[in-house]
């Protein structure tokens, strides 16, 4: 058997007041399983902490970018920079919604169309889009946020089984057809409960999701200002309560390995790539 699949989270803030407080990181998260290397909503930092954790942008064979919030797409760029050398040559994947690519009457192109054409590949994921990438067949899931473009993501590998990713998304009527069968589900859990915000995912909604969804194990991710002064391991422990599905608030350079089980833990720093050769 191969190692599992490698999801780290490099950051897990959300929202404007972690994301300019910093008082999580709001670097998205790197997935990692043989010749895939992609880099999903990469906010501010994900360059930086990429480095500082070990995994060399240029080795990129992907980034994803799941909507038109800053919070999601700033590194955008740079990350075109280092998977394609530099600019230097056309390489890699870029997956983004509508808005991200060409705009909406909400926003402009969050992606330059300098850095668009120097990718091998651009994708613009729509729900029900189904796409192949390395040993993952990848399909598009619709979310419903203020980005009315806004998509999520899920990966089925034949090994392994499947995992999801919601984006920003509050639960909607027929959700969870997108998520169900899935061995992890990975939710952005901005709010805490009673602290509903239109257009995002509270842990009520959380709770509506996996019910419905039935995973594995679900993890909770780019968390807001509310959640964390409420204290997501409280919210994590509430959702495994009413839904009896375990569950985690993801934290800063947490490494979740799907493989035969699934395991939880920090960043290996024996599994780091080597940055060597970094000029
Ligand atoms: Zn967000
Ligand atoms: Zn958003």
């Amino acid at each position: 058997m191969n190692a599992g699949v490698r999801i780290i989270t490099l950051g897990t803030g959300g929202g404007r007041f972690v994301t300019m407080t910093q008082r999580r990181r709001t670097a998205g998260i790197r997935i990692l399983h043989q010749n895939l290397n992609l880099h999903l909503d990469p906010g501010p930092g994900a360059l930086v902490h990429s480095i500082n954790e070990g995994f060399d942008p240029r080795k990129l064979t992907a980034v994803f970018v799941s909507h038109c919030h800053p919070d999601h797409y700033t590194d955008a760029e740079v990350l075109i920079e280092a998977m394609t050398n530099g600019m230097t040559r056309k390489h890699g994947t870029l997956v983004a919604d509508k808005a991200v690519l060409r705009g909406s009457n909400v926003c402009e192109p969050s992606i330059s169309k300098y850095h668009q054409n120097m990718t091998q590949q651009t994708i613009e994921a729509v729900p029900d889009l189904s796409f192949r990438m390395e040993e993952f067949q990848i399909s598009v899931t619709r979310a419903n946020h203020t980005d009315p473009d806004a998509v999520g993501f899920r990966f089925h590998n034949e090994e392994f089984g499947d995992f999801a990713y919601t984006s920003d998304t509050e639960h909607y009527e027929g959700i969870s057809k997108y998520y169900k069968d899935l061995r992890l589900l990975i939710l952005c859990v901005m709010r805490p409960s009673g602290k509903p915000w239109k257009g995002h995912m509270t842990t009520v909604d959380a709770i509506k999701i996996i019910n419905e969804a039935r995973p594995e194990r679900a993890v909770l991710t780019h968390l807001g200002m509310q959640m964390l002064l409420t204290g997501p391991t409280k919210e994590a422990e509430s959702i495994k309560q009413a839904t009896g599905v375990p569950t985690v608030a993801a934290s800063d350079g947490m490494q979740i390995t799907l493989g035969e089980n699934i395991k939880i833990g920090k960043i290996a720093k024996s599994d780091e790539q080597s940055l060597s050769g970094f000029l």
